[in-house]
Order: structure tokens, then sequence, then C-alpha cells
């Protein structure tokens, strides 16, 4: 999807493709795609078709990337359309000559740059001069300024409130929309201006797409999209007062600007458009709205457009809510997204996913039973990232069955290392992810894992977390079950599990959330519920664990209740593997009065 702002600046489009590590037609073509009707993934990929011409140095990259945008722009299509051919050819060469005029006659990579970039030695100076770096932005901003000039000239004339004019020019259907659509843009931009600078009011950004509009395009064809798209712009147009202005700025992503003065207004604006665009004939549709209330008027209005389609995304991940307003974070949270998936591959080629271990504690016994594997993402310049920066971007994006299988992996043979040396007493429970519960495949991994390790498969143990009314998760965990797993469930508690699960579960260990801890501390109802949760399960012969011990006083209170297992800080933080292993190392040593191995043996 384009992730640009219309608000954006030709130059500051094509400065950040090249950033992202596209080439200069690229860029160009990029940075004009909206104007020449093309969607950024397209016009990127024609201009890759020139990387060959281009790497043969023949013309700048920058000039076939403009000569390209000038052919959508003002080309022609019909053969007997002589008077646009002429017209476009004499503004080709009206484009050629002003970039020949600013680059004093070159024309192509090897006179700009003065070495030949098709030879290996003439590149390697190129590349130690950072000939590129120092030639390339300023030819890519003289080609934008020419290509600006060029196609302010050609609309020069056009007024900008009278499109029918636009109906009436030479030229084809395909242009007359471009410069129908150029205008729109200039209008809105203008009217938002001013807005901006007059309104005494509040004033927010509304940006708006259809979920999954790419499935209604396959399902319906692109023809009923184009409908859609229409019917929204419509509907736009009936609920908008005149000091509120839409635009449609790409595909199907919509920006309304409006005054308000109490934020409830902005919802009831939402909500009355949205009870319009809920459905187009046997269509459902289905929106998100990324709201922007402006605080600073002086920042620029790509600014505030970006917030508003951070909002927008944000909404698109969040469960309850299809209204956001931008909080500061989004940003945050969407570099974090973008740091993530540009570097979770290397994460695990180069290892920097690790196991810890936190040990499971028996209050009565004060020795360890077992312990939890938590992944730790060691980053050579971030240093270490936690599971709840990374864990919900790669549940998304499917990345966590890499991730799992391989703290998998690391679990068996911790285990089947811990045996090695006689420690047999200590299971290691593992999380697995809701994400593989929609198939098979974590069922074949496991069984490949444990054989491979030649473990028993009771050591290692699963941790699901279980939500009332959950049909698949239950089914997976009767069929985990039976493949003879032991089964942990997790944070159990935590909002949305029931005691009704209690009596019919595949389970065969309750965990209990830190949150339970906490509630158990402050309120008496708490507590009561912690006691039934407790007595229930000893009764249904369940196991009990307590996660998130901080206090001996929870310890105490625990014990009172009749609670033994319990995994905290109060005994242990998550540790690496290796101190893991001295501690049950020492722990063995102490009972039978042996075995001493130490981590170095790891
Ligand atoms: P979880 O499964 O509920 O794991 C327990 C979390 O509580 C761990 O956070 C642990 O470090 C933390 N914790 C333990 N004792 C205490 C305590 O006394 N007080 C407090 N405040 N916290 C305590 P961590 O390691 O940051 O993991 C967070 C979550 O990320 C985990 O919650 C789990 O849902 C997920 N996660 C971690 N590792 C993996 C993994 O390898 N695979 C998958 N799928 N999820 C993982
Ligand atoms: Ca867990
Ligand atoms: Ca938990």
């Amino acid at each position: 999807m384009n992730e640009m702002g219309w608000v954006m600046t030709h130059k500051e489009r094509a400065e950040r493709l090249i950033r992202q590590q596209y080439h200069c037609t690229q860029a160009v073509l990029g940075a004009f795609a909206d104007e020449i009707g093309l969607d950024l993934k397209t016009a990127l990929k024609i201009g890759s078709c020139f990387g060959g011409g281009m790497r043969r140095a023949e013309t700048c990259g920058c000039l076939t990337g403009a000569v390209m945008t000038l052919g959508m722009a003002l080309g022609y299509y019909d053969a007997q359309d002589k008077e646009r051919e002429v017209y476009g050819i004499k503004k080709t060469e009206e484009l050629v000559r002003r970039f020949s005029e600013r680059m004093e006659g070159k024309l192509n990579c090897r006179e700009i740059l003065g070495y030949d970039l098709t030879k290996t030695e003439e590149l390697a100076v190129i590349h130690e001069k950072n000939l590129m770096g120092k030639y390339c932005p300023g030819v890519l901003n003289a080609t934008i300024e020419i290509l600006e000039e060029l196609l302010a000239e050609h609309l020069a004339g056009v007024p900008e409130e009278d499109e029918t004019e636009l109906d009436n020019m030479a030229g084809s259907d395909e242009m007359r929309t471009i410069l129908r659509s150029q205008n729109r843009f200039r209008r809105f931009k203008r009217s938002v201006g001013e807005l901006l600078l007059s309104s005494s009011k509040e004033i927010a950004f509304i940006q708006f797409d259809i979920r999954q509009f790419k499935v209604v395009n396959d399902l319906y064809g692109e023809k009923i999209g184009d409908e859609v798209l229409q019917y929204v712009r419509e509907q736009l147009k009936a609920v908008c007062n005149d000091r509120q202005y839409f635009i449609n700025l790409r595909s199907d992503v919509f920006m309304i600007v409006t005054e308000y003065d109490e934020e409830s207004e902005l919802v009831e604006l939402i909500e009355r458009l949205n009870a319009r665009v809920s459905s187009y004939k046997n269509v459902k549709l289905q929106m998100t709205y990324g709201i922007y209330t402006v605080e600073d008027r002086e920042m620029e209005l790509r600014q505030m457009e970006d917030r508003a389609a951070m909002a927008r995304k944000a909404a698109k991940q969040n469960a309850v809510s299809r209204i956001l307003f931008y909080k500061e974070q989004f940003k945050e949270s969407l570099y974090n997204r973008k740091f993530i998936e540009e570097n979770m591959q290397a994460a695990i080629t180069e290892r920097q996913f690790m196991m810890y271990l936190q040990p499971k504690y028996s209050i009565a016994k004060n020795e360890i039973i077992g312990a939890e594997a938590l992944v730790r993402w060691r980053h050579p310049e971030r240093g270490m990232i936690f599971p709840d920066q990374f864990i919900p971007v790669i549940e998304d994006n499917g990345f966590i069955r890499e991730v799992d299988y391989y703290i998998w992996g690391e679990a068996c043979n911790f285990i089947k290392m811990c045996r090695q040396k006689g420690i047999t007493f200590c299971p290691i429970s593992v999380n697995v992810s809701r994400v593989h519960l929609r198939d098979d495949e974590c069922i074949k991994v496991l069984s490949d894992l444990i054989s491979g390790a030649a473990i028993p498969r009771e050591m290692l143990e699963l941790e699901i977390t279980e939500s009332v009314d959950d049909q698949e998760v239950s089914r997976k965990a009767y069929q985990l079950k039976d493949e003879g797993y032991t089964l942990l469930m997790d944070d159990f508690g935590s909002g949305y599990s029931s005691l009704n699960i209690l009596l019919e579960t595949p389970f065969d260990v309750i965990k209990l959330d830190k949150r339970f801890m906490e509630s158990m501390m402050v309120s008496g109802k708490g507590k009561m519920i912690l006691e039934q949760v407790v007595a229930m399960a000893n009764k249904l012969g369940l196991g009990l664990l307590a996660e998130g011990v901080e206090t001996r006083e929870q310890v105490d209170l625990l014990q009172r209740i009749g609670c033994d297992q319990v995994q905290g800080y109060y005994y242990a933080k998550p540790m690496p593997k290796e101190e893991f292993f001295e501690l049950l190392c020492a722990q063995a040593e102490a009972s039978k009065g042996g075995g001493a191995v130490t981590a170095a043996e790891l």
C-alpha cells in the first residue's frame, strides 16, 4: 500500500524512497505516482525495469524516470491523435533540453559521475569517493523541479474550481482524470490551509480506510470495487457540511478535516458516516478510523496526516475499537514494528534469541520443581529486548513459529543435558502461541524435537492461554492432551477465563495470573475468589501454580489456602540457562550429596 502522504512534496517523497534503497528511476516515478494515476507499487515496479539500462549507464536514471512520468501524464495512446502526439514529443524534448541545461550537457551517469559504472575498477572508485552520494541527490532534485515546472505549465490556464473546463480540453480520458484529481488535491490542501489559519475552533484530521478492500476487489471484481469507492465519496458529500473537507487520498483511504468543539462531535460524525457506508449493494463494508486532533497548527500538514494515518493503522490492530485517537506512543510502536520486521530474520540466523529459564518452586519443600522457558532477544545494538515488545508483532506476521520452534528446541536440549547429568526432576514448560493452534504443524514439530532429543514426553510441558468459549483452543488442547503432553493453562484469571472452565478441561495445571495475586492482596473479595479456585482445583485433582509471586506475604497466604507451587520474583527472576543449570546442580548436590556439574560443561 502507498504509505506516503499526499501533502509530502515530490522531493520529500523521492528522498524517502532513496532512503529506502530504491534507485533513482523508481524515486522519480514513485514521487509522481499519485499524479500519474499509479499506485506506488506499480510505479516502483515500472521504475525497476530500467535498472538494467541504467546500470549500463546510457541515460541518467532520473531523466529516464522523468521521461516516463511525462509520458504517463501527457502521452497519447490513440494512434490517430496526432495533436497529442506532437504535443507529447514537444514536451519530452523540452524536458531533455532543460535537464541538459541544468546538467551542463551531461545526460548519462558516466558523464555526471566522471567514472564508468559498468567497469568494476571505476565502480570501486565511485563507491570509495561516494560520488553517487555527492552528485545524484542534486540531479534528482533538478529533475523533480523540471517535472514540476512542466506539469504546472501544462496545467496553467485551467481554473482550479472549474472541472468542467477540463472536460472540454483536448486530450485523453486518463489525462482528464489525472488533472481532475490533481485539481481536487490542490483545492483540498488550500481549504485545509485556510481552515487551520482562520478557525477559532479545534481541528481534527480523520482518516479511514476499508478493511480488506483488496478482498472486496478480488471477490466482487474491480468494477464493484470502484463503485464502492464512488459510493463512499457520495456518502461523504452527504454527511460533510461546507466547512468539512474530505478527499479520497488513494485507493481506499479517505480523509476528512473538520472543526469541532467537543471530541464527541467527531465520534458522532464518524457514526453518522459509518451508518451510511456499512454496506454497498450486497457487500458488507467495515471501516477503521484514526483521528488526529491538531495541537500545533504550525506543524506541517504532512505530519498531521501522518498522525491520523498512524491512528488508523493502530485501530486496525485493535480488536476492541475501530475508532482510535492518535497518541504519541503510536509513533514509537510503528517504528518498533518496523524495526522488528526488518531484524527478526537475522535474529534467528545469528542466534540472537535466547532461552531464559524461570524456576518454579514448591513452597513446602523450598525446592525447584521445574522451570518456564521465556524468550529473550539480545540485539547487538539495541541490547535486550523483552517479549512483550516483539511477541505481538511476530504473532501478527507469523514469525512466532520460527521463534517458538527455536525455544522449544532449546528446552528439549536443556532437558536432554540435565538427564545426561542425572537431573530428572525438572520438567520445562514452553509457551505455545495461539498462532500454533490454527493447524497441526506444531504437533509434528514437537514430536520431532522430542524424539530428536530422545527425552520423555512428560518432561516438556506446554503453556497455553485458555479463554472461555474458544472452540479452536479447546479442540487443540484436547488433541495435544491425546498426544500425551502435560498442559498448563496460562494466565488463568487475567480477564477472560472463568470458573466453569475448570469443570471440564483437558488441562493438567492451572497457572494463576499475577493479576489474581494482586487483587487477592488488596480486596477481601479477591481473596475469597482465589480460595474458591484453589479449593475447586484441589477437589478436581488439577495442579495449581501461582505466577508473579513477589512478596513473603503472598507466599504465606498461598500456603495457607493450599496452593503450593509458585513462580515469581520472590524466588527467582528468569535467568540464562547456564545460571539455572548451576542452581539445579546445587540443589541436586544438596539433596544427594554429589553429582556436581558446572555451567562450563554446557
Ligand atoms: P507469561 O507466559 O505469563 O510469562 C510470565 C511473565 O511474567 C514473564 O515475562 C516473566 O518474566 C514475568 N514474571 C515472572 N515472575 C514475575 C514477578 O514476580 N513479577 C512480575 N511483575 N513479573 C514476573 P516475560 O518473560 O517478559 O514474558 C512475557 C510474556 O511473553 C509471557 O507471559 C508470554 O506470554 C510471552 N512469552 C515469553 N516467552 C515466550 C516464548 O518463547 N514463546 C511465546 N509464544 N510467548 C512467550
Ligand atoms: Ca507462560
Ligand atoms: Ca502467565
